[in-house]
Parts: structure tokens; C-alpha cells; sequence
């Protein structure tokens, strides 16, 4: 490309960088994502019929499933003796789960047989039934085709039975879970009610979920003790269980998924994929073994009932421990090669790979693919061909075209290199998983110290990485701030440990402070940051010590009553002297005393008064919003409100919803922000930012996401670092956010859409009131819009990488959503702006018309 057209190209990516990142959007968005996050189908409703020869295994069936036992400790016979004692009278499967590796997922494959699509592991704490029918449904007669079923079938156990069962007529369901935090009691909660159906003859098909040992697992890691004796205790409770089952019935024991030593699961590692069967039954070869697939469990399951074989089941039956004839077995295999055949089928009428060389009366299991092959090839492509587009463009963007002299050489190296190991940090993540972690942890780190440290003076270091650094061209940051932003994996946590340096040291280092304000406000954010940073970590200390803060702001008790009443006395005469220093005293006394109000209406409990209150706080905000136009000023009124009306609703709408922890801090890095960005970042908004100074542009980026996620751990969503210090790999997560404020209002029975809205709504509205606050303050917000949108365009052409590992694919999902969460609060900030202009402009022609 010739120099002129390449600067051409430049300035038209200079002009329109948002277009251009959608541009980059488009094909991940539209071809990638719809692959990875999206469900399959299935031919659900299709079922074969038992062949005549075949009757029942046994007089009963009961399948019990451990919750993250691996095939490593179920068949170790120190740390499970009992279980190993009674192999010998049956057999032993050694199964291999699908790749992802969570309950819900793995659980609905046991029961089922339906392979899980990769979106099926974001909805792990909520994942239904796939329809169709399965050995239960099947069972119960309640399942699609109503069969003529001899049976009456009970499950027992977690939520992740409820999700799939719960609802369905003809199956019973008892919920024994007790939290995440219950490590014995739900599981012999589990043994008691099985005991009971035992002893009434309630059940002859009977599922059980043992949630504990994945809990103990989570919490403490599989290497010390509290894994293996919570695996003895497991142990002993199912050996009584399994004393207690009727004679004559088929009984299978297995787990959901293993765990590795860190105490996790749900990427696609042999520790956690192996896992072990053990099946008796007066049908079952005492002694034998086979290897199988999770997916053969439901197939056996449907073998022991003689029930219909569903199509859409994917496993096959371990014939080779079955004790029948070899006439039996040659129909059984039949059977179930049919349904296989017909999936085959379906499977072509819908353009999916499937095995096409087939025919319905030669069985040829090996033609049929085990695991789906989720890893495209076309994806792959798309995402090098968005890399490849997105650093040409920085590239040409830095004004660089082909490098030219020795520094230019270099930085591209650097740039290219470091661009590549990204990327392959993706790519590789089943071999090293922690390393897109550290990178991401690394960037966050560098990025704010690099733009909000030290500002003023300039480095006069002599050793060697300063000279090495200070010959690098002016504008290397540029390429260094896109990679990071870009970085799919980013632990926006990990920006807090520099955060909280600079401001400690801006705090107590040798600063000449304009005014008291100042002093305060480095304090508060320094405390409130340092907090951050050494608060979250649940998984090193057990304990998340900022959830704790926000939890005691709930009015529920006396300590936590006086804590609220304690923490929001201050809270207002702290934000208003940060603020509004002249009117503190009488504005901070009413801003406390409306915070109290609301609390005490929180502390009520009762459905009217708060949509009274809601009703309130609608008004006050609508108000806060007019005293930002024009439209009537204080002497109009003939009173004087107090100012920023519409900060002090949102307040309020906070205590209601979120407690007073969450709204102390909500206000207090708000009217930090305000005095900071008059003081110590005063710089970001004036200095004009050029190819050779990128500093107060990237600052202009990363100071509302600081802010923001500052803000975010603060009401105990995040995640910290997982054993070994190393970062968490769900930073932040959805499915963390607190869900009690959805009831204010609808305290009895509130309906989904009404505690969506009152659990999403406070936390938008502080979000765009951080934004609004530092754009008040004349920072641009197009730089934050833009690292957004980066994060966007990074997270989408990664997921070409994601499918076999649900973690990664958690990760980039929730990023994407987190950004997507944040961009609306930027829109909404910029919109009302907008709308004050305009309502300013016409007011002002009403007056002159006047
Ligand atoms: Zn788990």
C-alpha cells in the first residue's frame, strides 16, 4: 500500500473508530457466536420400541450420582473401602464425561443422554431438561409419549435435579440442597429420604444426588483432608443406602465429574472427565469391566427398565456386563443401533456432520463420532482474519506502515510477538490454563500504573530498561493499550493493586493539596480500594469479607440495623462535603436523614410502603433531573433544594434495593470522583492527547473502568484469587449478583420480570451516575466507549477457541457482558446530556420569546 492510501485508510479508521469496530464485529458475531453459544437440535419425541424378547433387568432401578468424585478417588479403596469392598459382586464401569465438565451439564447427559451445546454450561445453575423423552420422563408417563409405565419414580437431591424435573406431573421431586455452603447435613438429608421411600415402598425408580463432595471440593481443594474425609464420610452413608435397597433391584453408582487438586471442574481435563460406574444387579456380570462413555449410562438405564429407546439418546448400552443370552444381547444391540441410525438420519435432514456410509442392518458404532466436534475451522479463520485486520489497523493507525528505521523494527516485533502469545494463550488453554490469566492479571496492572502514576514527573531513570524503554518511538503505549484492551481474558480486578498504590501514595507522599476536600477524598477512595484489594479473596481465606459489609447493611437484625443507621449518619455529610463543601452541614444532614428514611422502609418490610418509597424516589430522581436543565432554577421554587437531587434518589433506591453498605459506597466514589477530577486528575480531561502523548487519552479509558470495577467489587460481585494466588478464573460473574432486592415491592411472591428490573435497574443507574460524574467533570467518555467496544471486538474473535472449554467460555461471555452492561451506561449518560441541551436551547428561546 502506498503511503498516501494507507494514511487515507488511517484517518477514516481516525474518524470512525466505532464503525470500524463493528465492522470487525459482524462475521465473529454473526458466524462464531451463534456456534459456540447457541443450542442444537435434537430429534426429540422419536422413540424405538424394546424388542418383545426383552424384559426388565431387575425389580427395581435406583441410580445414585456423587457430585465431583472422580474416577481416582471412587475406585480407591483407602479412601472409599466400602464402595471397593462390594465391586467384586458387580461390575465396573470407567466412563469418559463429555467436555464440559459441570453438574447441571454432566447430570443431564447421565439422565438423558442428549449431549450438551456449549451455552448449556452458562445456564449450569439453571439448566432444564433438553425435551424430549429420557428413561425418567419415560418412566413417569411424563414425558411426551405417555407410555404404559409400571413404574412410580422419586429423585432426590440438588436443584440441578429440580431444573431438569421439578416441573413434570407423574415425578416426584425432593429438594434436600442447602446451599453452597452446606457440607454434610443435604447429603444425609438425601439418605434419610431414601431410607423412608425404601421403607414405604414409595419409589421403584429412584434417583439421588449427592451434592457435598464437590462442595467440600470447591472449598477446600482434593489435596488435604477435608476432601478425603468428606469422601469416607460419602462412603459410609451410601453403603447404608445401598443396605437399605430393595432385593432384586439394579443399582448404579457414579458421579457427575471429577476435580483437580485446586478443587475445580468444568473444562475439558482427563481429571475431571474420568469417572467411574459401579452397576449390581441380578442381571449383572459380578467382576466385569468396560470402558463406556457417560451418555451409555441413560442407554443402560432405558436397557434395565425395557422401556422405548429415545432417539435422541446417544449412548450405548454396555452390553458386556449384562448376564443374558446372546440372543438378548443381539436384539438389544439392534434396538439400539436403530435409534442411532435414525439420529444419524435426522441429523443429515438438518445439514449437521453425521455419519453418512451407514446402513440400518450393519451395526458400525465406530462410524459414529463420539464427541461433536466443536472446534471449527471456519471460526479459527474468522478469528486470525479479525487479528490480522485489528493489528494492520493499529499499526497504520500509529502512522507506521512498513517500519523503517531500528525502533520502528523493534516496537512491530514486540507488538506482533506479544499480539501472537495472546492469541495463543487462547488457543492452548487446555494446556496451560492459568496463562491467559496471568496475562490478563498483568495487563490490568500495567495499564493503570503506566497511565495514573506519577504523572507529573518524568522518569530521569538511567539503568537499562529506562534507556531501553525511553528509545522506543513516543507512541509504543498506543500498540501497548490496544493489546490490552483487546485481551479477551483482562481481570479488571488486578487493576485495584496499582489503584490503591497511587493513591496511597498520592495520599501521604509529598503532595501540596489544593484544599482539605482533596486530602479527604484520596483517603476515602485509597481506603475503600485498599479494601478491595484484600477483601474478596473467599477461596484463600474463606471468607469474603466485603460481602460481609454489604450484608451487614441489611436492616435484618440489631447489628446490622445499627452498622446501616451508623454508616449512613456519615455517609451523607461525607458526599455533600465532598461536593457541595458550602452547604454540607444542613444539604449532608438531609441527605442522611432521607438515606435513614428509606432504611427504615427497608426494614419494614412491607409491600405498599415500599412502592410508596419507590414512588418517592421516582419523584425525587425526576426532579434531580429537571435541576440539571434550565427549566426552573432554585428562585423560581422560592425554596432552595438541595443539589444534585437525582445522586440522592439514586441513594435511596439503593439502601431499598441493595442495603446501605452498597449505597454508602455508591455515594462516596461518586463525590470522590468529583474532587479528584478538579485536583490529582485534573490533567486527564485538559491535556490534548496527540500520536506522541497517547497518556491522557488512554487515562480518559481507563479511569471510568477502574472506577466501575472498583465500584463492582465493592458490592461483593468479585471474584478474587482462586488457591495459589492465582486469579479467579470467573472474575466477574452473574451469577454472583445479589438477588434480594428484587422482592422489594412484591415481597410475597415477586413476579421474574419486576425482580429483574429492581435487581438490574440500581446497578445501571449507579453505573451511568459514576460516568455521568466524571463527564460533568469534562472528561470525555469516548475513550472509555472505545477500550469498551476493543474489549468487545477481543472477546468475540476469541471465541472461536472457546468451545471445548467452558471456562474460557464463561469468561468471554461474561466480559462480553459486563461491556455490553457498561456501553448502555455510557449511551444513557451521553443521551441525558443531550437531552438537558436541548431542553436548555428551548427553554432559552421560550424565555426570549417571552
Ligand atoms: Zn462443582
Amino acid at each position: 500500500m502506498s503511503t498516501a492510501k494507507s494514511d487515507q485508510v488511517a484517518d477514516l479508521i481516525r474518524t470512525r473508530p466505532f464503525t470500524f469496530l463493528a465492522l470487525m464485529l459482524i462475521i465473529p458475531l454473526f458466524v462464531t457466536a451463534p456456534h459456540v453459544l447457541l443450542d442444537s437440535e435434537t430429534p426429540d419425541g422419536i422413540l424405538i420400541q424394546p424388542p418383545a424378547i426383552h424384559d426388565p433387568l431387575g425389580e427395581g432401578f435406583i441410580l445414585i450420582i456423587l457430585d465431583g468424585v472422580g474416577e481416582n478417588w471412587m475406585l480407591d479403596e483407602e479412601n472409599m473401602p466400602l464402595l471397593n469392598e462390594r465391586r467384586e459382586s458387580g461390575a465396573t464401569l470407567h466412563l469418559r464425561t463429555g467436555p464440559l465438565t459441570l453438574s447441571a451439564t454432566c447430570v443431564s447427559e447421565i439422565m438423558n443422554g442428549v449431549p450438551n451445546s456449549p451455552s448449556d454450561g452458562l445456564r449450569n445453575f439453571n439448566l432444564e431438561h433438553p425435551g424430549g423423552d429420557d428413561a425418567w420422563t419415560l418412566a413417569a408417563e411424563g414425558g411426551v409419549s405417555s407410555t404404559n409405565s409400571p413404574y412410580n419414580v422419586g429423585l432426590v437431591g440438588s436443584y440441578v435435579f429440580g431444573n431438569m424435573y421439578g416441573d413434570m406431573e407423574n415425578l416426584d421431586f425432593t429438594d434436600t440442597f442447602l446451599g453452597h455452603a452446606d457440607y454434610y447435613q443435604g447429603d444425609e438429608d438425601t439418605a434419610d429420604v431414601l431410607y423412608q421411600w425404601f421403607e414405604n415402598d414409595s419409589y421403584n425408580v429412584i434417583g439421588a444426588h449427592f451434592s457435598g463432595p464437590d462442595k467440600v471440593g470447591h472449598r477446600w481443594g482434593t489435596t488435604g483432608e477435608k476432601y478425603a474425609e468428606k469422601i469416607t464420610h460419602i462412603d459410609g452413608l451410601i453403603d447404608e443406602v445401598l443396605d437399605t435397597v430393595p432385593e432384586n433391584w439394579t443399582i448404579i453408582v457414579t458421579a457427575d465429574h471429577g476435580m483437580t487438586k485446586l478443587g475445580t471442574h468444568g473444562s475439558s481435563q482427563d481429571v475431571t472427565r474420568e469417572v467411574a460406574a459401579l452397576v449390581w444387579g441380578p442381571q449383572i456380570i459380578p467382576g466385569s469391566h468396560s470402558e463406556a462413555h457417560q451418555r451409555d449410562i441413560p442407554a443402560l438405564t432405558i436397557a434395565v427398565l425395557d422401556i422405548p429407546f429415545p432417539v435422541q439418546l446417544h449412548g450405548q448400552i454396555p452390553l458386556d456386563i449384562l448376564d443374558i443370552s446372546a440372543i438378548e444381547r443381539n436384539e438389544l444391540e439392534k434396538w439400539n443401533w436403530q435409534a442411532a441410525y435414525e439420529r444419524q438420519i435426522f441429523l443429515q435432514s438438518i445439514d449437521r456432520p453425521a455419519a453418512t456410509d451407514i446402513s440400518p442392518d450393519i451395526i458400525e458404532w465406530e462410524k459414529i463420532p463420539i464427541d461433536a466436534e466443536f472446534t471449527r475451522f471456519i471460526d479459527l479463520l474468522i478469528s486470525a482474519s479479525t487479528w490480522s485486520l485489528l493489528a494492520a489497523a493499529a499499526i497504520l493507525l500509529v502512522g507506521m506502515g512498513f517500519p523503517k528505521n531500528i525502533e520502528e523494527r523493534r516496537v512491530t516485533s514486540i507488538f506482533i510477538t506479544v499480539l501472537t502469545m495472546m492469541i495463543l494463550s487462547h488457543a492452548f488453554i487446555g494446556y496451560v490454563t492459568v496463562l491467559p490469566r496471568l496475562i490478563g492479571a498483568f495487563s490490568s496492572i500495567w495499564i493503570v500504573w503506566w497511565t495514573l502514576n506519577n504523572h507529573q514527573k518524568t522518569s530521569n531513570k538511567e539503568d537499562e530498561i529506562g534507556n531501553w524503554i525511553n528509545s522506543m518511538p513516543d507512541w509504543w503505549p498506543w500498540l501497548a493499550a490496544a493489546l490490552v484492551l483487546s485481551f479477551g481474558s483482562i481481570r479488571l480486578w488486578f487493576t485495584l493493586i496499582p489503584l490503591t498504590w497511587i493513591i496511597i501514595n498520592q495520599r501521604f507522599g509529598n503532595n501540596k493539596f489544593q484544599n482539605n476536600n482533596e486530602k479527604i477524598a484520596l483517603s476515602v477512595l485509597g481506603f475503600i480500594s485498599l479494601l478491595g484489594v484484600i477483601g474478596v479473596h473467599e477461596r484463600l481465606v474463606g471468607e469474603h469479607w466485603v460481602l460481609h459489609l454489604v450484608q451487614l447493611g441489611w436492616p435484618e437484625n440489631s447489628t446490622n440495623l445499627l452498622f446501616s443507621i451508623l454508616i449512613l449518619s456519615i455517609t451523607g455529610p461525607m458526599y455533600k462535603y465532598l461536593t457541595n463543601e458550602k452547604e454540607f452541614r444542613k444539604e449532608g444532614i438531609f441527605t442522611s436523614i432521607w438515606l435513614l428514611l428509606i432504611l427504615f422502609v427497608n426494614w419494614l418490610e412491607i409491600s405498599s410502603i415500599d412502592i410508596l418509597a419507590l414512588l418517592t424516589i421516582l419523584f425525587i430522581g425526576f426532579l434531580g433531573l429537571l435541576q440539571r436543565t434550565n427549566i426552573f432554577s432554585d428562585h423560581r421554587l422560592n425554596i432552595k433544594l438541595p443539589k444534585e437531587l437525582d445522586i440522592i434518589a439514586l441513594g435511596g433506591f439503593l439502601v431499598l434495593t441493595w442495603g446501605a453498605w452498597s449505597a454508602t459506597i455508591t455515594l462516596l466514589i461518586i463525590s470522590s470522583i468529583d474532587v479528584l477530577m478538579r485536583t490529582q486528575w485534573k490533567w486527564i480531561a485538559l491535556e490534548k492527547y496527540n500520536l506522541t502523548n497517547p497518556k491522557p487519552f488512554i487515562a480518559a479509558a481507563v479511569l471510568p473502568l477502574v472506577m466501575w470495577i472498583l465500584w463492582w467489587t465493592m458490592l461483593g460481585q468479585v471474584n478474587g484469587l482462586e488457591a495459589w494466588a492465582l486469579p479467579h478464573p470467573r472474575e466477574l460473574d452473574p451469577g454472583r449478583i445479589i438477588v434480594k432486592g428484587g422482592y422489594v415491592g412484591a415481597r410475597d411472591n415477586p413476579p421474574t420480570e419486576w425482580m429483574t428490573l429492581l435487581i438490574a435497574l440500581p446497578l445501571l443507574l449507579s453505573s451511568t451516575a459514576i460516568v455521568s460524574k466524571l463527564r460533568q467533570r469534562n472528561l470525555s467518555l469516548r475513550p472509555y466507549a472505545l477500550a469498551l467496544s476493543l474489549q468487545l471486538v477481543g472477546c468475540f474473535a476469541t471465541l472461536a477457541f472457546a468451545p471445548p472449554f467452558p471456562r474460557l467460555v464463561f469468561s468471554l461471555t461474561w466480559n462480553i457482558v459486563f461491556s455490553i452492561f457498561q456501553i448502555l451506561a455510557v449511551l444513557l449518560s451521553l443521551s441525558l446530556e443531550s437531552l438537558y441541551k436541548k431542553i436548555n436551547e428551548m427553554n432559552i428561546k421560550i424565555v426570549i420569546s417571552d
